[in-house]
């Protein structure tokens, strides 16, 4: 018996958030004007540009957020 595994994933995103959209939750609050996101369907994550807008969290991203984060968590504390 023949079993075929099919990968719904086509670079990154699976064809239901192709056809219906990603369906984004936040995952992480980096400041209160930042956050990331991450798609329940596929898994994509994303965060926001300074404009708002949602842009693939690259491994670039990810450590600019790190970063932002770490300010902000001691901000925080010291006010
Ligand atoms: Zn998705």
């Amino acid at each position: 018996m023949k079993t075929y595994t099919s990968t719904l994933s086509v670079s990154g995103t699976s064809v239901i958030c192709s056809i219906l959209g990603h369906k984004f939750r936040s995952t992480r609050k980096i400041t209160n004007h930042f956050s990331e996101y991450q798609c329940r369907c596929c898994g994509k994550q994303m965060t926001e540009d300074p404009r708002g807008r949602l842009i693939s969290l690259t491994p670039e991203l990810r450590d600019i957020n790190e970063t932002l984060h770490m300010i902000f968590r001691r901000r925080q504390i010291h006010i």
